[in-house]
């Protein structure tokens, strides 16, 4: 075993921070091995910066100037798999990257390098790293002759200090550092909202004069740091900051052309308030909601019109799925958030017949239900109404009866399937035939009696055959 870190001083602070480190016995060991090997070893960025603010870390990265075969020749069972100099080695089913210092070169269009250099120092490898809270290291060099490694911070940029303010800062010059790849700008406003940080004025700055460059970013790089940013305790800190940078009317113009629209929920405040608030108010847990609060309204602009949105959730529907096309949203993921979108604005009544109430669990389908109400309380919070509001527990628990009671409310509960009529009726398959089904769920959600095989396929024939006479 090494001894405890040590301070040398070597970072000018004092031992309360690094007396918050709670490094994980893995890590230690994996240190340990590469400095008895002769390398130096740090852990670095996000994680070490998420453990000195006691967040409990996602992953655990380390660098060293040992290269990637030499890596690999102290963990025999590493993988790797990349151009990057990242080798993975698991450890109790947990996976710790370890990544040779690096120095990035040739950036192209405003993306990430198109290839590394690996570099000679510690330093070297903080100096390409986005932010100065990113840019810290804790570790020590190689120690000759297996001595005991004496492991310290380092912190060339101010990282410790930045950290104490809650400050994100640019390393180096904030406008160079956008143009060589413009994510950092969309990343600043996602850790200062996942972090609950500030964004140095100068670097805010920068991000506003280099806005537009975030045209030349992929969809998914996008993507990845919209979906970091919305599962954010608050997702409106990062969403404001993407409006007030510029970042939204180049990443998402259909929501930046909410501003200004009125509203007339609360006193003061416009649609792209109302859409803040809203999705402030779904909790964290449950994403596809969140993005169908962030989107649920974004057919209000285009179909604005004498103070009316005259079926703005049709074309926000449309609206909806086109952004989550370009952001290469898994498809299993945008249907039900589009499918969220076009059905927000129901509107219960406590006169509605049982008959109505399975209508509408027919038409919202069973498994999106409790998505669509619960998007729903959160409209409600965003329009400065009690989360209940519109009788929503009641439509709740009128809901529960008709599905307890086992009543049939689609297609694969319906006792006939479109083999069985076109079987029996001759039937080819096709569009026809769905319409059909479709005619035959209706019925029997009005009449769940009707819900046998013999009685429904008479229905079928009678159906059919008045078609035919049409
Ligand atoms: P998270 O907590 O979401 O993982 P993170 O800051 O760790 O946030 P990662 O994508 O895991 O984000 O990146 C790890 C580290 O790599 C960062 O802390 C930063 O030092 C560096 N880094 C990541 N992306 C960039 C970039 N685009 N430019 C420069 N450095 C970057
Ligand atoms: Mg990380």
């Amino acid at each position: 075993m090494r001894e405890p870190p040590a301070s040398t001083g070597r970072e000018g602070l004092g031992h309360t921070l690094e007396a918050r480190l709670t490094i994980p016995e893995p890590v230690r060991e994996l240190m340990d091995a590469l400095w008895s090997a002769g390398h130096s070893a740090y852990v670095v960025g996000g994680s070490l910066r998420d453990d000195l603010l006691e967040r409990p870390p996602a992953d655990w990265d380390l660098a060293t100037d040992a290269r990637p075969d030499q890596i690999q020749a102290i963990f025999p069972d590493a993988l790797y798999e990349n151009r990057f100099g990242t080798v993975t080695v698991r450890r109790d089913g947990r996976a710790y990257e370890v990544t040779t210092f690096r120095t990035d070169v040739d950036y192209a269009d405003f993306r990430r390098p198109t290839r590394v250099e690996f570099g000679e120092s510690i330093e070297d490898d903080l100096a390409r790293r986005d932010f100065t809270v990113n840019a810290l290291a804790w570790g020590a060099e190689a120690v000759d002759g297996g001595g005991l490694a004496h492991a310290a911070f380092v912190d060339p940029h101010g990282g410790m200090a930045d950290l104490r303010s809650r400050t994100l800062r640019a390393v180096g010059a904030p406008e160079a550092r956008f143009r060589e790849d413009a994510l950092r700008m969309i990343r600043a406003v996602r850790l200062a909202a996942t972090l609950d940080f500030r964004i140095d004025d100068e670097t805010f700055a920068a991000i506003r004069g280099s806005s537009g460059l975030a045209a030349h970013l992929s969809g998914e790089r996008v993507a990845s740091e919209l979906d970091k940013l919305m599962h954010a305790a608050r997702p409106s800190i990062g969403l404001r900051l993407m409006g007030s940078s510029g970042l939204l009317a180049v990443v998402l113009p259909e929501l930046a052309s909410q501003r200004g629209v009125p509203q007339n929920k609360i006193e003061g405040e416009d649609l792209w308030d109302h859409t803040l608030r809203t999705v402030d108010a779904v909790p964290a847990d449950r994403p596809v909601v969140r993005l169908a609060a962030l989107l649920h309204d974004v057919g209000k602009p285009p179909t604005q019109a004498d103070g009316h949105f005259y079926q703005h959730e049709v074309v926000g529907a449309e609206v909806a799925e086109d952004i989550l096309r370009r952001l290469h949203t898994p498809r299993a993921v945008s249907d039900r958030v589009v499918h969220l979108v076009r059905q927000h604005m129901f509107r219960y009544e406590p006169e509605w017949t049982d008959t109505a109430i399975r209508r509408f669990i027919a038409k919202v389908r069973l498994p999106a239900i409790d998505d669509l109400l619960s998007l729903r309380e959160a409209d409600n919070v965003g329009s400065g109404l009690s989360r209940d509001a519109g009788d929503l527990p009641e439509l709740r628990g009128r809901i529960g009866t008709e599905t307890q009671a086992g009543l049939v409310l689609d297609r694969n509960a319906l006792a006939v399937d479109g083999d069985d009529l076109m079987k029996e009726l001759g039937l080819p398959p096709g569009p026809e035939l769905g319409r059909l089904i479709d005619r035959l769920v209706e019925r029997v959600i009005s009449d769940p009696a009707l819900n046998d095989r013999e009685t429904l396929i008479d229905i079928a024939r009678t159906e059919t055959l008045t078609d035919e006479s049409r």
